[in-house]
């Protein structure tokens, strides 16, 4: 089966073998130029290049909306300076009274202080030097803290450092089995790797980026919004896909 597929001025052919629908690098980039012309790249206030402060927004955003991230992010900062130094040393209860509105306050704050103590006396309270070793590396340094799983650390290295990693959250995770570019049961070593495959190092931003603001917006656990979804055409999971036909 031949398809058409237009993006801007620019008109691809390609071809997909019917009942396997292979994804190829081809097929994967057209899904990224697509999710970039239909989904705004979200802004980020501002560079996130600190890692020790990269690395507490994600301890707060763990199952936690972006705005109430920012909000609890905010309190945060205004009741305490975001370092290792000042954040050991801070009362727990300030902590969590700052991160309330994120929920999980209890455990976020304890996660913070602790963190917090342990890179002020094991890497005297610096993070950058760990941002430059090799990926692996960083990622075991990382993973060492307590309460940092290898999708933080990778937020912490691709946000922070640009180090090539893709880390996979519940979106990315859903999204990419869903279009095939990564395999349904992968874990989550697999499918940052399956994805990895498929795009260069300098789109691993974008297509973490995207494919979070694709489930959300299309491409939702329960319910994917598959009639409006703007890269239907190319889903092997498509539920439109027998009524089009
Ligand atoms: S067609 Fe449906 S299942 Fe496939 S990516 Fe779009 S919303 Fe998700």
């Amino acid at each position: 089966m031949f398809i058409t597929c237009q993006i801007n001025t620019l008109t691809i052919f390609f071809q997909i073998s019917e009942g396997t629908k292979k994804m190829t690098n081809i097929y994967a980039n057209i899904i990224l130029q697509s999710f970039k012309f239909s989904l705004a790249l979200p802004k980020l206030d501002k560079p996130k290049n600190d890692p020790f402060e990269t690395l507490i927004i994600t301890i707060i955003s763990q199952n936690t909306a972006d705005t109430n991230t920012q909000r609890a992010f905010e309190n945060l900062s205004k009741h305490f300076e975001i370092t290792p130094q000042a954040l050991s040393k801070a009362q727990t209860n300030m902590i969590e009274a700052c991160l309330h509105i994120a929920g999980l306050s209890k455990n976020k704050s304890k996660v913070i202080r602790t963190v917090s103590k342990i890179i002020l006396e094991k890497f005297a309270g610096l993070l950058k030097p760990i941002m430059s070793l090799p990926l692996d590396e960083a990622r075991e340094t990382l993973t060492l803290l307590p309460g940092v799983g290898p999708k933080t650390a990778d937020v912490v290295l691709l946000f922070a450092a640009n180090q090539p990693t893709i880390p996979v959250d519940t979106h990315v995770n859903r999204v990419s089995k869903r279009l095939g570019l990564a395999s349904p049961n992968g874990n989550y070593e697999a499918v940052d790797l399956s994805l990895q495959s498929y795009f260069q190092p300098k789109e691993y931003l974008a297509i973490h980026i995207l494919l979070i603001a694709h489930g959300r917006k299309y491409c939702k656990a329960r319910k994917p919004h598959c009639l409006e979804c703007k890269v239907n055409n190319y889903c092997p999971s498509n539920s439109q896909r027998d009524k089009n036909d």
